[in-house]
């Protein structure tokens, strides 16, 4: 095991004196470390079978745990060491969900940089292999969804409905699922700008922009907040494109 992954054993099972003396003779020192075995009796190999049979994941049984993806992942080094690649496919080979289950905070944070695949001497392609595993995870109803999944699906939701990006109803549709009070028009119930309670991260970064705008631009802006014209023959493709989603099941995981 390599040395910065140490986290990863629990403290209960790490046996070391700080101080021995044998004989009359001070013998401490990083040596008398002992590490106590566990067991292991709640595994699921169908959850390895999954991932090695889905396109993306069959590289995980050519991870010989090397650990160069972790020591190159920038998540790991810079942000939580919770979050380990090498660990993750390790547990996933294994089964072992619980131990997986554990790791649900971090799991996700993957910031798809690539630099793990990119040193994996086996040819691992760690990245893909690790978004099987959180979807794989997530269909079981292990995970909660991740925060990122979460507005994809209210973006494809959005395309699906007006056939491109409201930008308007994105931003404070998804302000709205966050908990933020957004008051809409009592017609039209759509979204009032600006109007209701908003993060000052928000409104810092929405107020000195406004400020420059051409006051025919805000109007234009305003007028397409409310009215939403559509985009034409969309609903044919709008169709093929529910067909299609359906089909890869990428709103469900
Ligand atoms: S670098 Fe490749 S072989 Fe090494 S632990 Fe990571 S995935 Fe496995
Ligand atoms: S792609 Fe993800 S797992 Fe790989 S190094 Fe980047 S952040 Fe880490």
């Amino acid at each position: 095991m390599a040395i910065h992954e140490r986290g990863l054993v629990e403290q209960e099972r790490i046996i070391k004196k700080d101080r021995i003396v044998i004989d009359g003779v001070d013998a401490s020192g990083d040596w008398n470390l002992i590490i106590l075995p566990r067991v292991i009796d709640d595994y699921d190999l169908d959850f390895a079978k999954d991932i090695i049979n889905h396109p993306q994941g069959k590289t995980i049984n050519q991870c010989y745990q090397c650990s160069y993806c972790t020591a190159s992942c920038p998540v790991h080094n810079y942000w939580d060491e919770k979050y380990n690649p090498r660990h993750f496919i390790y547990l996933a080979r294994l089964g072992m969900l619980d131990e997986l289950q554990k790791r649900a905070d971090v799991i996700w944070r993957c910031v798809s940089c690539h630099k793990c695949t990119h040193r994996c001497p086996k040819g691992v392609l760690v990245e893909e292999v690790l978004k099987v595993i959180v979807n794989q995870m997530s269909k079981r109803g292990l995970i909660e969804e991740y925060p990122s999944k979460k507005f994809d699906k209210f973006f494809t939701e959005s395309v699906i409905e007006y056939g491109r990006i409201e930008d308007g109803e994105l931003l404070f549709g998804w302000m709205e699922k966050q908990g933020f009070n957004v008051m809409k028009d009592p017609i039209l119930k759509k979204p009032i700008p600006f109007a209701g309670g908003l993060p000052d991260w928000l409104k810092s970064l929405a107020i000195k922009p406004l400020k420059g705008m051409n006051i025919d631009f805000l109007i234009l802006n305003a007028k397409h907040m409310l009215i939403h014209p559509r985009t034409q023959n969309w609903n044919r493709f709008k169709q093929v494109l529910e067909r299609v989603i359906n089909e890869e099941g990428i709103m469900t995981h």
